[in-house]
């Protein structure tokens, strides 16, 4: 609303521009005028003369141009104005709807992108991520970390605690990994209790020390259910893009090492 009657309040150029036509005209009516009222009582006082009917025919003209001019502002005032007016009042309205449309598209596309529970980055975009990281990193020598987490028997939090307390554990998982990781990294939730990082430009000794961290900080990490502590544990698996492998490929390296993880007993890393 601010905006269109900002946009109503201002005047356009073409009206600017007519603002300056009807002064211009009015000012020539006013000098017109003026120059009638002197030249009609001069032609009276003189005697007959060839030169007083030319002064009179003069007269005569001046006061017929002096109603043109009238006609013209007439047309200008009640119908070119009005005409620019509304014309004027569609665009400004026509340009809040495109802001507005375009401003719609853009936080649709943002949800299209976003995990609606934790607001982190979702399966969508993660795919699109890691291909373009992977894509990137093709012409670079340096190592691409892959970290795919799953909570440990998270069905039972769900069962013993409800769906909300799930819920809360799934955004208190969120924050951990968001804490812990750094700007350029891509964390997202792929759905479910499975989380991803992309790690760009860390190799296997640091990915793991990164992914000890970040599960030693889920299974501390202080989330409460009336008075009873949830204990929340998470395995993880990891993988250092081979350089010439797809993102498919590296992402079934990660995930069989997360599946290793669960087997061997959950709550650790495997790489
Ligand atoms: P595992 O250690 O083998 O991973 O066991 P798990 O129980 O974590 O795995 P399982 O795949 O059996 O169960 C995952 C559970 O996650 C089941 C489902 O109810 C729950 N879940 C999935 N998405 C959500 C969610 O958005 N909110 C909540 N609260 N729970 C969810
Ligand atoms: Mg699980
Ligand atoms: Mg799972």
């Amino acid at each position: 609303m601010g905006v269109t009657s900002e946009l109503q309040m201002r005047f356009h150029k073409s009206e600017t521009a007519l603002f300056v036509i009807i002064a211009v005209l009015i000012a020539l009516g006013a000098l017109m005028y003026q120059t009638f009222a002197m030249l009609a009582p001069a032609a009276e006082a003189l005697t007959q003369d060839d030169r007083v009917a030319q002064i009179r025919d003069i007269a005569k003209l001046l006061l017929s141009a002096g109603l043109l001019l009238g006609i013209a502002l007439f047309f200008s005032i009640f119908f070119i104005y009005p005409m620019i007016r509304r014309q004027t009042r569609e665009e400004g309205k026509l340009r809040a709807m495109t802001a507005s449309l375009s401003a719609r598209s853009q936080t649709l596309e943002q949800a299209a992108l976003t995990d609606g529970l934790t607001g982190m980055q979702n399966r969508r975009y993660f795919d699109d991520a890691l291909k373009e990281y992977l894509e990137e990193f093709r012409r670079i020598d340096k190592p691409v970390g892959l970290m795919i987490l799953d909570l440990d028997h998270f069905k039972q939090v769900n069962d013993t605690h409800g769906h909300d307390m799930g819920d809360e554990v799934l955004r208190a998982v969120a924050e951990c990994l968001k804490a812990l990781t750094r700007y350029h990294d891509v964390v997202a939730r792929l759905g479910g209790e499975e989380f991803a990082v992309v790690a760009p430009n860390l190799d296997n000794d640091r990915l793991v020390k990164l992914a000890e961290r970040i599960r030693k900080a889920i299974a501390t990490m202080p989330v409460t259910s009336g008075n009873v502590r949830l204990k929340v544990t998470a395995s993880v698996g990891l993988a250092v893009w081979d350089g010439t492998e797809t993102a498919e490929d590296f992402f079934r390296r990660a995930d069989r090492m997360l599946y290793e993880a669960k087997r061997r007993g959950r709550n650790r890393v495997c790489a």
